[in-house]
């Protein structure tokens, strides 16, 4: 566990309010209980329950979101967040969030990622790169890179951001999520991710935000099939995203489909079998696609929710399914490829790959 856990690790599938501490969420919880918001005692077994349903999942989601729910509060999980990632040794992290709007508290999307943006800034157990560069190397806006320590032995760690469309939401307010990502450019978000409950929402309703994001170069990954639903996944792959995630319950035309569209797969193992979307680990997608070359990266989905990390992923994969060191390194590597940052960002990364291949014995 210990290579693993040293080795250099690209995170693509983590949401934000899925990967915060344990212990923050019960800190919030105990401060929300003692001003009489929620009872403490209702909700703490709640917190730390580890296996939840798919539909049990998206319930604990609206109490992180009760907890969650402020400005001050979104900068604060934001940084530990990514310091949690970096900690282990991941060096570059794409972190999805839904943008709220929250009127009683004056949050508007807008305001809520800024206050990301803001726990970005306020990251400093590692060094970050959050922002786009120019042509020259330096930031597009330098106001917004964090290189406390820069040329020294910290730490770094590259962060890059996706909105996500939530499925409950209305085709007006996918649109505005994703005009949103479009002016938050030059703060690092690149792309647009659609989650939420599988069995809320219609494929129709998220298509013209999702189109209309594609036209402006945005990138998409797409959470697609984490229910059976032929017609919609069928939809998705035909829409050709630069990404899906999960791909659960796909069948023999799903797969083909797949497979001949090379669309990576971002895979989320504890999460398929906590949520029980697949029954035992030993028969999980990873190995057919894995064994058939198709491009994969190992992702944790909610760290937090699902008590995992990256370095918990990759040991997982390699203890079920027999992978040595260099196969594992190589899984990692590769998914530099898959990322939604630019050709810079990628050869910096190839470089830290690089360098480390050398120290694998
Ligand atoms: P947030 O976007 O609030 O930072 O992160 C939590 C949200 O991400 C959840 O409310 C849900 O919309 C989405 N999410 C987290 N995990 C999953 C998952 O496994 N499947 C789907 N479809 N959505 C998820």
């Amino acid at each position: 566990m210990e290579w693993l856990m040293s080795m250099p690790k690209v995170e693509l599938h983590a949401h934000l309010n899925g990967s915060i501490r344990d212990s923050t969420l019960l800190e919030l919880a105990r401060l929300l209980g003692e001003k009489g918001v929620i009872v403490f005692s209702d909700v703490e077994h709640v917190i730390m329950k580890n296996d939840r349903s798919l539909h049990e999942v998206f319930k604990l989601f609206d109490l992180i979101h009760i907890l969650t729910t402020d400005h001050k509060t979104v900068t604060r999980i934001t940084k530990e967040v990514v310091e949690d990632f970096a900690s282990e040794n991941v060096v570059y992290l794409e972190l999805r969030t839904t943008p709220k709007r929250n009127d009683s508290i004056g949050m508007s999307k807008r305001s809520y990622m800024e206050a990301v943006v803001e726990g970005l800034r306020a990251v400093s157990a590692v060094d970050i790169d959050f922002a786009p560069h120019n042509t020259d190397g330096n930031p597009v806006n330098d106001m917004i890179t964090n290189d406390i320590c820069n040329g020294t032995t910290r730490k770094k760690i590259y962060v890059r951001l996706l909105l996500s469309i939530d499925r409950r939401e209305t085709t007006e307010a996918a649109m505005e999520t994703v005009k949103l990502a479009l002016e938050m450019r030059d703060f690092g978000v690149l792309g647009i991710d659609l989650s939420g409950n599988p069995i809320v929402g219609e494929w129709s309703t998220f298509l013209p935000a999702l189109e209309f994001a594609r036209e402006q170069g945005l990138q998409i990954t797409l959470h697609c099939g984490e229910v059976p639903n032929k017609k919609e996944i069928n939809s998705m792959l035909d829409f050709l995203p630069q990404r899906v995630g999960h791909a659960c319950f796909f069948q023999e035309e799903e797969w083909k489909k797949l497979k001949s569209s090379k669309i990576p797969v971002e895979i989320c193992l504890t999460s398929n079998i906590r949520t029980n979307t697949i029954s035992s680990i030993d028969i999980h997608h990873f190995a057919n696609l894995y064994n058939s070359n198709h491009p994969l990266v190992l992702c944790t989905d909610d760290s937090g929710v699902f008590s995992t990390t990256v370095s918990k992923e990759y040991h997982l994969a390699a203890s079920t399914f027999g992978l040595g060191k260099w196969e594992m390194f190589q899984l990692a590597k590769t998914a530099v490829g898959f990322i939604f940052a630019d050709d810079g960002v990628k050869q910096d990364l190839e470089g830290i790959f690089d360098v480390a291949a050398k120290k694998l014995d």
